[in-house]
């Protein structure tokens, strides 16, 4: 308890560990906070990464977090597989409590706990999650070999899961509410040009249905309102994310979605001395090369703050 860290970075993707990378560089000794069960954040529930520069043939997204990780230790920081419960972020020394209570002081904390995934809301999402329902084709995908199963949404994350399933599933019905898709052109098209992939158009899901497991949908056309239902094995959720923010409410400013406000161009927030970087901050770009990046500014501002302050 007496020792007062210059940095704790809670939170563990790409912007954690680059915020780590950086902190620790710097000589500030940074302790990172990975989580017990969420450590490499959202990447670790993707395949191949097409789009981080320096991977000309791609990377897979644990793989590509492992390096990250193994990047910020190499430069000294202290690296924790476990979560943060609580936080007091208000004093000149911020105080955090761990998941096997222990209590951790810094002069700076930088906030990198990344976003969770969006639930539709559906009378029986909860009861079937595991039974069918699935927020992660590359976790599950294997236990839907040869069935027939629905993608709900229509950004890169539900065609990237569509297409990813159709290596297991003997067809996959992507279920939009609109009539086009949100999702990047390049990912659009291969989905469009795969032939185990049907697009359901105009279409929402208003009820999972089964006992056991999931056995079909109720879907509502939402042009005509009609209503009918079509089986199904497998419900993949694919309709974006929440902030990981439920501890920062009351102690810094949030807004209206959940997501931290910082000032400006900068990760400063409302806390003096607490810095907010990735998915926590960002609902626009959420790329895990922006993420890295605002990462990056976050120990930045960390360093100067701390320099400031002696
Ligand atoms: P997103 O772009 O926000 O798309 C969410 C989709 O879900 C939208 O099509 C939305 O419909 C639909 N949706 C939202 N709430 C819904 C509800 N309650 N019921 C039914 N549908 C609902 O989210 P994302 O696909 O997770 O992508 C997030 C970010 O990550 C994007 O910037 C994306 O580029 C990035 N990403 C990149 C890659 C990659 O490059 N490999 C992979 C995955 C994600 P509307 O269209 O009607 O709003």
């Amino acid at each position: 308890m007496s020792e007062i860290h210059n940095v704790v970075i809670v939170g563990s993707g790409p912007a954690g560990y680059t915020a780590a990378i950086y902190a620790a560089r710097a000589q500030l000794s940074p302790v990172l906070y990975e989580g017990s069960v969420t450590a490499g954040g959202a990447l670790m529930n993707t395949t191949e990464v097409e789009n981080f520069p320096g991977f000309p043939d791609g990377v897979i997204g644990p793989d590509l977090m492992e390096m990250m990780r193994n990047q910020a230790k190499k430069f000294g920081t202290t690296l924790v597989t476990d979560d943060i419960v609580e936080m007091s972020l208000e004093g000149e020394v911020k105080v955090l409590k761990d998941g096997s209570g222990n209590v951790i002081q810094a002069r700076s904390v930088i906030l990198a706990t990344g976003s969770a995934y969006k639930e539709i809301g559906l009378p029986n999402e909860k009861r079937l999650s595991g039974r069918g329902v699935s927020w992660c084709a590359t976790c599950d995908g294997f236990f839907f070999r040869d069935q027939v199963i629905a993608v709900v949404g229509g950004g890169d994350s539900a065609v990237e899961e569509a297409t990813f399933l159709t290596r297991f599933a003997s067809k996959v019905v992507l279920i939009h509410r609109r009539d086009s898709l949100r999702a990047s052109k390049i990912m659009a098209e291969r989905a469009a040009a795969n032939p185990k992939i049907e697009f359901l158009w105009n279409t929402e899901v208003i009820d999972v249905l089964g006992n056991e497991k999931v056995s079909a949908l109720k879907l509502r056309n939402t042009v005509t309102h009609d209503v009918s239902e079509r089986e199904f094995t497998g419900l993949f959720v694919a309709i974006g994310h929440v902030p990981r923010s439920e501890l920062l409410v009351g102690q810094i400013d949030l807004n209206d979605e959940g997501y931290v406000e910082v000032g400006g161009r900068t990760t400063k927030t409302s806390a003096n001395g607490v810095f907010a970087c990735g998915d926590l901050v960002d609902h626009t770009y959420r790329q895990a090369i922006t993420a890295a990046g605002s990462g990056c500014a976050a120990a930045l501002d960390a360093e100067r703050f701390l320099a400031g302050h002696n």
